[in-house]
């Protein structure tokens, strides 16, 4: 390249950084091979004159030796970002100057030293909170309303959440939030990339009088109470979802939910609790296992009273089962289905070990029948030991 670059670009050796740009737009706009007025030979002309004199140190050693850098401005603009791998796509600019659209940000921010990413997306809901909540056994059967209190935060009203009374359009970025960066990163090629805005950290606004309502902190707490209604029918276990009662937060447009799950507690002793039945272990007597039993189940939640369950039949074998229809829990998904059963697990509980007097024994034998057994004495040696 032997012409004069000053003259390439009609511009005088004293021309200002603004004068040599601003010449090359216009030149660039004129000449662009596009254009009907188009000279491509013209065009790469004013390109690599501008490329050597927009850069201050080649510009320099231009000016001192007369020629230009031995590296040279590449003839095809895509070489020199070709060669690194970098994708990206190559159009017409509003000047005809080729701009690079640049999709992956971090790479410009690697590559400038640019400012961090842009700002993230608030997420539009944010986490569920869960808690255990103690239910008592009772108050599964018969149903009971729970009221619990806690703070609970939302974006303060009079301001949505902003924490400011009066805003105005952030300057720098003209309130969008972001600004659209342009760098040069080659010859006639320019970057444009969009960076959040740094003054106003993505907002767009500015704060010109803080709300009095929030004193500027954005949300406000306030003690709110969650009616949980546990109904017969219910389980153990069982959730209750209350949508969208978690606190407000800045990071998100909408408050998760409390999702609670139902703990029974206070479950009366002796009793177990299987879907729509109870299981309740009944210790009786030897006497009651052969003769029958009337008990009063104290612990049972039945109202006005608790139940009482008896067995007038043969005799009852230890680990025998009792069954009691509508004693059992109220039914599941309530609404009156009803209750499920009762079973009692019978637990004979021995009596001591004495032998039967010869009296009691032939009592026994008029009874169950059977020839009296004669010379009969017991086991020799050490007494039997009888375990339960
Ligand atoms: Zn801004
Ligand atoms: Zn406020």
């Amino acid at each position: 390249m032997s012409s004069d670059l000053y003259a390439v670009l009609g511009v005088p050796r004293s021309a200002s950084t603004d004068e040599i740009r601003s010449a090359y737009k216009s030149l660039s706009l004129k000449h662009h091979p596009d254009r009907p007025t188009g000279d491509e030979a013209k065009f790469k002309q004013i390109q690599e004159a501008h490329e050597v004199l927009s850069d201050p140190r080649r510009r320099s050693m231009y000016d001192a030796t007369g020629s230009i850098d031995e590296r040279g401005p590449p003839m095809n603009p895509m070489a020199g970002m070709a060669a690194g791998g970098i994708p990206f796509s190559f159009m017409s600019g509003p000047f005809g100057i080729p701009e690079v659209h640049f999709n992956m940000g971090d790479m410009l921010n690697g590559m400038f030293g640019g400012g961090g990413r842009p700002k993230q997306r608030r997420a539009p809901v944010g986490p569920n909170k869960h808690h255990e909540i103690g239910i008592r056994f009772v108050d599964f059967y018969k149903g009971h309303l729970i009221k619990l209190k806690f703070n609970q935060a939302r974006k303060c009203g009079p301001c949505g959440g902003s924490g400011a009374e009066e805003t105005e359009p952030c300057g720098p970025c003209g309130g969008q939030g972001s600004r659209m960066m342009m760098r040069q990163i080659g010859p006639g090629m320019i970057a444009q990339t969009q960076m959040p805005c740094e003054v106003c950290g993505g907002d767009g606004k500015r704060t010109m009088k803080v709300c009095r309502g929030c004193q500027g902190k954005k949300m406000l707490e306030a003690e709110k109470q969650l009616d949980v209604h546990v109904q017969p029918g219910m389980r153990d276990g069982q959730m209750m979802t209350f949508a969208g009662q978690c606190s407000d937060s800045p990071d998100f447009d909408a408050p998760g939910d409390v999702i609670l799950k139902l703990q029974c507690v206070e479950m009366p002793e002796d009793y177990e609790w299987k879907g729509d039945d109870l299981w309740v272990t009944t210790r009786i007597s030897y006497k009651e296992s052969v003769l029958g039993f009337s008990t009063t189940l104290a612990t049972h939640p039945l109202t006005p009273g608790p139940p009482v369950v008896s067995w007038q039949g043969g005799p009852l074998l230890h680990g025998a089962v009792l069954k009691r229809e509508g004693l059992g829990m109220p039914k599941a998904g309530g609404g009156g289905k009803g209750f499920g059963a009762l079973y009692l697990k019978i637990v004979v509980v021995p009596p001591p070990l004495v032998p039967w007097s010869s009296e009691d024994a032939a009592k026994l034998q008029s009874v169950l029948g059977g020839a009296a057994s004669t010379g009969l004495t017991g086991f020799p040696g050490e007494p039997l030991v009888f375990h339960a």
